[in-house]
């Protein structure tokens, strides 16, 4: 199960405040991480009350159950729509009951090494209710839990994970942050007016009024009560690795990602991507929405005129959601519509973040051509994506990546575009302005920084092992 998702965490200073809303608004922020389902939980002083559902966090939480969840810290998540992995056993927060207490926990991210962990801790007596690998963070804690104090209880947990988790949990009355020590996903600090956050993104802090403190370090944890917060670094690797594709395509252009605004770094991508593959054309548009500020950058650029040439029906999810191929077809279409005059008889740029099945450009290019295009020039924000992701973005197998089995001539062709040019992964780098060995490039490369089992292609030179206390 590959977890890609969002998680916030609350505390607030006045114990009569109630912290629901603002994570209900925050989730409302991350909902582009997340569209299966939405949960929060909220500790009332007494202990711990928790409200998850499948569907959009408008579609989960309405005033009802908004007033039911008291209390002024809390943690909330959005979960990612991933394929037969799609019930509410499997949202979150995830609740553990256990002798002491209770802790609810927000992950997002995907453990490589749970399956083995899982196993263990079977062995030694422990009961599972999902094949969740949150489920597994949680029973190590509260086995941890019993040895050692919080912190050090933690450390124990992160010394035998191997994966990305951007973790939030639920402790008695404090929320926890924790980034792995590669900080694979992002997690970052806010402070509110009255109380401190940590979320997937800037924007949930941004949407709250708040004001962006800093990214949480990899490895590090922030532990927040009544409002006041402590940071803490408990594990250190030598080098971070962060997710590229996060810049690419995840996050929001509004959020600043390890003290970087998405925006300026896609609007660079598109500047290179001119660099690197200019074409003969009129205008340059974007694939909405995702393409939209890598063709400001090649528009910048190339001085080509910047026109859009279609339009997306924002009240339809995601196509990636639609679980076979002739449905994603149809939500393609059902999507996005072309502005005919924009398109007839002119030399079109046609610019996207990326190409994963092939099914998107392929359909859009057919539709510009079926609106009159006399060239169709398809120009990517990222390089050919040729390896799955096993470490938090759902993507798709092997089999499944177009750019896994074809050349550059070959998916130009199938997509039936005049010419087709992807952003070189040194320009890619140069835009994000992180050395490449800081950043996961395994959807790229096939490179991975930990060791992923299965995968044979991994490089062991990127892989990174040594962790410190
Ligand atoms: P495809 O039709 O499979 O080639 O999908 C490519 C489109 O999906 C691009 O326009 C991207 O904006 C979008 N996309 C890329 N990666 C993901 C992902 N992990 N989840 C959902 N959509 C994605």
């Amino acid at each position: 199960m590959h977890d890609a998702c969002g998680v916030v965490g609350i505390s607030l200073r006045d114990f009569s405040a109630s912290v629901a809303k603002p994570i209900y608004y925050a989730l409302h922020s991350l909902q582009h991480r997340g569209q299966e389902a939405a949960g929060i939980s909220v500790h009332d002083g007494k202990g711990v009350r928790v409200h998850r559902g499948m569907g959009l966090v408008s579609e989960v939480f309405g005033d009802a159950q908004i007033n039911l969840l008291r209390g002024p810290v809390g943690i909330g998540h959005v979960r990612y729509p991933t394929t037969g992995s799609s019930c509410l056993e499997n949202s979150q927060p995830l609740l553990v009951k256990y002798r002491d207490g209770a802790i609810a926990i927000a992950h997002n991210g995907n453990l490589v090494n749970s399956q083995e962990l899982q196993k263990q801790l079977e062995g030694a007596g422990d009961i599972f209710h999902s094949t969740s690998d949150t489920e597994v963070i949680a029973h190590l804690l509260v086995r941890e839990l019993q040895r050692y104090d919080l912190a050090d209880a933690i450390r124990a947990v992160m010394h035998r994970l191997v994966g990305s988790y951007s973790l939030v949990f639920l402790y008695g009355d404090l929320v926890i942050g924790v980034r792995d020590p590669l900080g694979i996903k992002p997690l970052c600090i806010g402070k509110l007016e009255n109380g401190y956050m940590v979320a997937s993104e800037s924007v949930a802090v941004d949407t709250l009024n708040g004001r962006l403190v800093r990214d949480v370090q990899p490895g590090e944890m922030v532990t927040i009560k009544s409002g006041a917060i402590s940071c803490e670094r408990l594990v250190r690797a030598p080098r971070p690795a962060h997710c590229i594709f996060e810049y690419i395509y995840f996050a929001r252009p509004d959020s600043i990602l390890d003290g970087r605004l998405v925006y300026d770094i896609r609007v660079n991508i598109g500047s290179i991507l001119a660099e690197e593959h200019p074409a003969d054309a009129d205008i340059v548009a974007p694939i909405p929405d995702s393409g939209i500020t890598l063709a400001v950058g090649y528009h910048q650029r190339s001085g080509t005129r910047y026109r859009e040439c279609l339009m997306k029906n924002r009240y339809v999810g995601r196509t990636f959601i639609m679980p076979d191929q002739s449905m994603r077809e149809t939500a393609v279409r059902l999507k996005m519509n072309t502005i005919r005059p924009n398109i007839e008889g002119k030399k079109i740029v046609l610019v996207d973040d990326s190409i994963v099945r092939g099914t998107t450009s392929r359909r859009i290019v057919d539709m510009v051509r079926g609106a009159g295009a006399k060239t169709v020039h398809v120009r990517i924000g990222s390089p050919p994506i040729i390896a799955p992701c096993y470490l938090g973005i759902d993507m798709a197998s092997r089999e499944e990546l177009i750019a896994a089995h074809k050349t550059v001539e070959g998916v130009e062709a199938v997509i039936d575009a005049t010419s087709l040019g992807y952003v070189s992964l040194e320009g890619l780098v140069k835009a994000i302005g992180i050395p490449i060995e800081h950043l996961c490039t395994g959807c790229l490369s096939g490179m991975y920084p930990v060791e992923i089992p299965g995968e044979e292609c991994c490089n062991s030179q990127r892989r990174i092992t040594e962790f410190t206390c």
